[in-house]
């Protein structure tokens, strides 16, 4: 599966990168920054928890 970021869509809110800090994090900038795209296996949970986490819907799971 993939991670997409909808980046007009973002806030930079962090809650995404509180799921899943081994896959995303905010820059200095305050831009989240998508480290691991690719997910798969264990990647999954934390994946699909930044998913649902996130305020405005700025994050989705698509098959790769
Ligand atoms: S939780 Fe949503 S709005 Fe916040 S940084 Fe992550 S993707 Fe952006």
């Amino acid at each position: 599966m993939r991670i997409e970021l909808d980046q007009p869509r973002c806030e930079g809110h962090g809650l995404c990168e509180e799921a899943a800090p081994e896959l995303m994090h905010l820059d200095d900038d305050g831009d989240l920054v998508i480290d691991v795209p690719d997910v798969e296996g264990p990647q999954l949970e934390p994946a699909k928890a930044a998913v649902r986490v996130c305020p405005v819907a700025a994050l989705r799971l698509v098959q790769a």
